[in-house]
């Protein structure tokens, strides 16, 4: 059986640092906002090219500190709008709609998924104070159009860059150092995944760091003052030393998967299956490798017979969700085209030559 992602034996390659790490942990005793996160901190900055990092327990609540943060400096208020993929990961609108912000969902363009400049444009109004970018499956969007926008019409730029850690822009810009402030996800399943929840924000905007940084910790810096009001949303000790570990392999993580993916690119050619487009350049670090395909249960059963798994991201658009009702109504029909007939390849860094060939013949032989 080919997993669609080994977790399992893709940290079995850290197992000695990990354990290294650990056992220093134990010896410390410093168990909350350690040595670990610190070094972290620092590290994951450095990485991404920005003045400042934040860790945080998740990407969920990255995003929603920053909102919250931007609402404590009175640049967001309840109910503006914000505008936002409609393609995007569920996570992106709950932060969103838990801080009383109203999403604005926008297409994204069909051949990369991601939203333009273009599109962003036709749905600001005079309510409109923020866009919020997703690079999604790992592929940067247009930024350059996108930040001249942003800039042009006063508007806040927010990254949700959990899927793109590494990507680097044509102007050699990192994911995280294309916006005015940006979360990170360390879900395990990421491309730099964490052994549990784990989080980042990254930004150059010092006023904003601080505050952030504040929030995610009862609204403190000094133990028993509080500055403002804030939450529990720290990033823990022991998965800070583990994502130390990781980064280092962050940049030859994401080159595999980009091989991973041009093999598939040059080798797959049933044209049943729609290939996703990739510029060549690293602007992509393919978190997830997504085709469309118009009778998906059917490839999906075929790929499960010959023993290759797949997955689909995501079934159901945010705005069909139960969960949001109020949203049910909208009609974003490129959206829903997408989520009929994505379906995700296995993609991984650790990915073998003989499961490479094994997945391409097999999709080539499909009918
Ligand atoms: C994974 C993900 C998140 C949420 O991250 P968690 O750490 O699971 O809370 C947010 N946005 C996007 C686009 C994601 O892919």
């Amino acid at each position: 059986m080919i997993k669609f992602l080994d977790l399992k034996s893709i940290n079995k390659r850290f197992d000695k640092a990990f354990e290294n790490e650990f056992s220093q942990f134990l010896s410390s005793g410093q168990y909350i906002l350690g040595q670990g996160v610190v070094k972290f901190e620092e590290n994951f900055a450095n990485y991404c090219g920005t003045k400042y990092c934040i860790g945080v327990s998740n990407g969920l609540d990255a995003l929603i500190i920053v909102f919250k943060a931007y609402m404590q400096l009175g640049k967001l208020h309840k109910g503006d709008e914000v505008i936002v993929p409609a393609n995007t990961f569920i996570a992106t609108i709950l932060a969103l709609v838990d801080v009383g912000l109203k999403p604005v969902f926008v297409e994204p363009n069909k051949k990369t998924f991601n939203c333009e400049a273009v599109e962003i444009e036709k749905s600001i109004t005079n309510k409109t104070k923020a866009i919020v970018i997703v690079h999604l499956y790992g592929q940067l969007a247009e930024m350059d159009s996108i930040i001249k926008l942003s800039k042009e019409k006063n508007l806040l730029l927010i990254e949700d860059a959990a899927q793109a850690h590494g990507a680097i822009s044509d102007t050699g810009k990192k994911a995280g150092n294309l916006s005015d402030v940006a979360t990170f996800s360390f879900y395990p399943a990421k491309n730099l995944g964490a052994l549990g929840d784990a989080g980042a924000i990254t930004t150059n905007d010092k006023d904003l760091a601080i505050i952030c940084k504040q929030i995610r910790n009862y609204g403190s810096d000094t133990k028993y003052k509080n500055e403002r009001l804030g939450v529990n949303n720290r990033l823990d000790e022991v998965q800070a030393l583990f994502l130390n570990v990781k980064l280092k392999a962050l940049d030859n993580d994401n080159e595999q998967r980009r091989h991973v993916a041009k093999r598939y690119l040059k080798e797959i050619n049933n044209p049943k299956i729609k290939l996703p487009f990739y510029s060549g350049s690293t602007n992509h670090v393919f978190h997830l490798f997504v085709v469309l395909i118009d009778d998906r249960t059917h490839f999906i059963n075929y790929l499960k017979a010959k023993g290759i798994e797949s997955a689909i991201h995501y079934p159901i658009p945010p705005h069909k969700q139960k969960a949001f009702e109020v949203f049910n109504g909208l009609q974003l029909p490129i959206t829903e085209q997408i989520h009929n007939n994505c379906v995700s390849l296995p993609m991984s860094p650790i990915m073998t030559p003989n499961d490479i060939d094994a997945i391409i013949t097999t999709i080539n032989e499909y009918c």
